[in-house]
């Protein structure tokens, strides 16, 4: 062995004897209601394939179209060698489904945070960060180079105060927030947080990751859902959760969508997205515009879910979203919890520390609309066995 790798061996040692090494699964099937997970059929509540997308035929059938007649691959960076047109349809596509002037699509949510924000700031500049934004947020914003300053989480007067104790210390000022939090499954109060962006005159940028496709009418985010068209700066979005497919967004003014193009580096030094995958996108556009079906069965799922957790004694948190945390406390019965759930036959993964606090580890269930009732109540029933077994519930 080499003595230029002993390090990683070491720490990837440490990681397993502290319990934080991850040992990620395998998966031998499409996304959907059940996966086959290391060679078991199980229960998936584990995806981010909240409209069941992933694996719908016509996405499949559009994205087998668009090989035919586009390729696999773009073959070089679209600011060079040229845009396809049907990246630029997407992008018409997307912007009219959210109401805004234009849009720009990334490789992925994770680019399109890393293209935005040190695009809109730099050194002289200020991030207002909600203290649990995402790592992408969290990465795009240490790139900028502008400095950091963090909120209490989804807090409005506790953001007014940081910004007041900033004053006069910055050239531009930007609040970035997530708009529903991928752990606990809360919503930011964009509308609160709207309003001291007005007030103090900050751009405002909300990676809506877990909001598109879920939160507002017929799935068009956090922006409709708190009624704030034309006033959110930046909307950050991904294609990798409910469209089912992969890829990230921005959205927003034409101006700021035009300087992503001049100055958005992954846009500028990374291939597109695949034909494929444009194809995938268009065709969940146009399912999301006809129908507001999924988007429905999705909460109706997620309401009932929650709503049979509760009466059996679990703790969901304080998620508003089809995002359902399980509370357990300590990262140890959490981990157990989710061994027990494996074997009734429930892929759910347990979330602990340093993702969540200290003494919050959680089982993070993830509702979709491609859940049938009875797949809920097979959970629910595997739920109840495995609470009881671990003294969680009575
Ligand atoms: N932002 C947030 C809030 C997310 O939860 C995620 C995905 N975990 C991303 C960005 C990254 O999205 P993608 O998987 O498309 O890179």
């Amino acid at each position: 062995m080499s003595e230029r790798l002993t390090w990683i061996h070491q720490e990837l040692d440490s990681l397993k004897e502290a319990g934080l090494y991850n040992r990620i699964r395998t998966l031998g099937s499409p996304q959907g209601a059940w996966l086959m997970v290391d060679g078991k059929r199980v229960l998936n509540f584990c995806s981010n394939n909240y409209l069941g997308l992933a694996n719908e035929p016509v996405l499949v059938k559009t994205a087998q179209e668009y090989t035919q007649k586009f390729g696999v691959g773009p073959a070089a960076v679209r600011s060079i060698a040229g845009t396809m047109d049907i990246h630029l349809e997407l992008e018409r596509r997307l912007a009219a489904f959210k109401g805004v002037e234009a849009a720009i699509t990334f490789q992925s949510g994770f680019t399109a945070n890393l293209a935005t924000l040190p695009a809109l700031v730099g050194k002289e500049d200020v991030i207002f960060s909600d203290e649990l934004n995402h790592a992408s947020i969290i990465d795009g914003s240490r790139l900028s180079g502008a400095r950091i300053a963090r909120y209490g989480h989804a807090d409005p007067a506790s953001l007014e105060k940081v910004i007041q104790e900033n004053a006069g210390s910055y050239r531009r000022g930007l609040i970035v927030t997530d708009g529903v939090f991928s752990m606990d499954g809360d919503i930011a109060p964009l509308d609160k947080i709207y309003e001291i962006a007005e007030k103090y005159d900050i751009l405002l940028m909300v990676d809506d990751a877990h909001g598109e496709g879920v939160l507002g009418t017929g799935g068009r985010g956090i922006v409709d859902h708190f009624h704030l068209h034309g006033k959110v700066d930046v909307e950050v979005g991904t294609l990798s959760k409910a469209f089912g497919v992969v890829g990230g967004v921005v959205a927003g003014s034409a101006v700021i969508v035009e300087w992503l193009r001049q100055r958005g580096r992954p846009f500028l030094f990374s291939s597109a997205v695949t034909p494929a995958d444009v194809g995938a996108c268009i065709a969940a556009v146009d399912i999301l515009e006809s129908s507001t079906e999924r988007v429905d069965r999705l909460w109706a799922n997620a309401r009932y879910f929650k709503e049979e957790m509760k009466k059996l004694g679990f703790d969901t948190g304080v998620s508003t979203t089809p995002i359902t945390p399980v509370m357990l406390g300590e990262a140890p019965l959490a981990q157990q919890f989710s061994r027990e759930l494996f074997e009734e036959g429930v892929f759910a993964m347990s979330i602990g520390f340093p993702t969540v606090p200290r003494g919050k580890a959680r089982i993070r269930v993830m509702i979709s609309a491609a859940h049938q009732k009875e797949d809920l109540d097979q959970g629910l029933a595997a739920f109840a066995k495995v609470g009881r077994k671990l003294g969680v519930i009575a």
